[in-house]
């Protein structure tokens, strides 16, 4: 047995079989069915290490079904590391078990390439656009599970947005600060008027802020298990920004946070520089937001990747505070997952969608105008949930709402 395996087992050995999940899980709230919780997933790893259980494609199914929210581990009272335990199960899986055709195609030639990626960003963005879209909607002719995937899709950008910055954006002063900024695919290509009030704001907050060539953070391939490819993306990055002698890497989203402070550090990949959240980051900024030209009442929802994974939920909440117009109301269990994570919304779309419904109900209780977030994906799926509950409410990024006072 490898040192690896006897310490996923050592891990795994913590659990008590309290239960104490089952009350806390989302996936588990929909499903109510044992393997589907924290303790059901670890102990069919047990199961996987011990050799007493093959790998099928109806085990890699029930541990696809997992939201990495970590909100098990918030409760559990023996420190089980659910979320990490999940991905080394993923990894060995994806060895044993091809990944699906298209994903794994995905993950290791679209992903990997920029070139590709901007090709089929803008393939997607002339399909929208062009009203073929709206054609194939209104035929009907994409198959079955297709149909349903191609309603998920969001508007892509017609341009993504590190294309039409330059690569150095200094402050309209003096320069306090050199900062990369590392635009996660989100805001390259969806998102990309937040990912152009990230730079606005950056710069008013005297940094010069330094886009070099990126990829995908690589999360996607590391929840799917798809390893190699994560390691190339964690390896290019690293490079590309350390080659600029930035003295801070500034992130927008918290997944691509999350992969930047613990992911790439786990992999073994040193980082020559800090690297923030931007609430984070602008929080100790010396920041002047100004006032909205009306008066909003802003709800925020904490992303888990962000609460749970970067111990961040005061900084975002202060910033809201300190623009005038906003009034901030919280929502019930605001740091709950909203169903979103990633891929996982395509996926298992019904369950994501249940629990998006839930993430809306509280939502639409504050009687917000406006959801702040800090997660392109989270803000994704509640601006889905909330249009399905038929409410005109908006979903932002808070540094939207900064740069809208400014
Ligand atoms: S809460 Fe922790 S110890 Fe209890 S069953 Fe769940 S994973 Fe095991
Ligand atoms: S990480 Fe989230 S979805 Fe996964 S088992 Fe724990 S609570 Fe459930």
């Amino acid at each position: 047995m490898s040192a690896n395996t006897t310490n996923l087992l050592q891990l795994i050995a913590r659990c008590g079989r309290c239960g104490k999940c089952r009350s806390v899980c989302p996936v588990f709230a929909e499903l109510s069915n044992e393997p589907m919780v924290a303790r059901g997933k670890v102990q069919l790893y047990k199961a996987i290490l011990n050799g007493t259980l093959e790998h099928t494609e109806h085990y890699r199914r029930i541990i696809s079904y997992c939201l990495l929210c970590r909100q098990c581990e918030e409760y559990c009272p023996n420190g089980v590391p659910t979320a990490r335990l999940v991905l080394a199960a993923r990894e060995q899986a994806a060895k044993k078990l091809s990944l699906p055709f298209v994903k794994k195609n995905v993950l290791q030639h679209f992903l990997t390439n920029e070139g590709r990626l901007n090709l089929a960003a803008r393939g997607l963005a002339l399909y929208q656009q062009s009203g073929l879209q709206g054609l194939v909607r209104k035929t009907g002719i994409l198959p079955g599970i297709w149909k349903e995937k191609e309603t998920l899709l969001p508007p892509i950008a017609a341009a993504p947005l590190r294309s039409g910055l330059p690569g150095i954006i200094a402050p309209p002063g003096r320069t306090r600060m050199r900062v990369g900024y590392f635009t996660g695919c989100m805001s390259n290509y969806i998102y990309t008027e937040t990912g152009k009030n990230v730079v606005k704001v950056l710069n008013a907050a005297g940094c010069e802020v330094v886009i070099p060539d990126q990829l995908c953070c690589g999360m996607p391939a590391l929840v799917s298990g798809e390893h190699s490819s994560f390691m190339y993306m964690a390896q290019r990055n690293r490079a590309s920004f350390q080659a600029t002698g930035v003295e801070a890497l500034v992130v927008d989203c918290a997944t691509c946070g999350s992969a930047w402070k613990q992911d790439y550090p786990a992999a073994g990949l040193d980082l020559p520089f800090p690297v923030y959240d931007i609430s984070e980051f602008l929080a100790r900024a010396d920041l002047h937001p100004g006032r909205l030209e009306t008066q909003v009442r802003v709800t925020y929802h904490d992303p888990c990747h962000l609460v749970r994974y970067q111990d961040i939920t005061k900084q975002p909440r202060e910033l809201l505070r300190t623009i005038d117009g906003v009034e901030l109301a919280e929502m019930n269990n605001a740091n709950q997952c909203c169903g979103a994570s990633g891929s996982f919304q395509l996926e298992h779309h019904a369950i994501s969608s249940a629990i998006g419904r839930k993430k809306s109900t509280v939502i639409l209780a504050t009687g917000a105008d406006i959801v702040a977030t800090g997660c392109p994906s989270c803000r994704m799926q509640i601006e889905r949930s909330l249009r399905e509950a038929g409410s005109s409410a908006v979903v932002v990024h808070t540094v939207d709402l900064l740069a809208m006072s400014m």
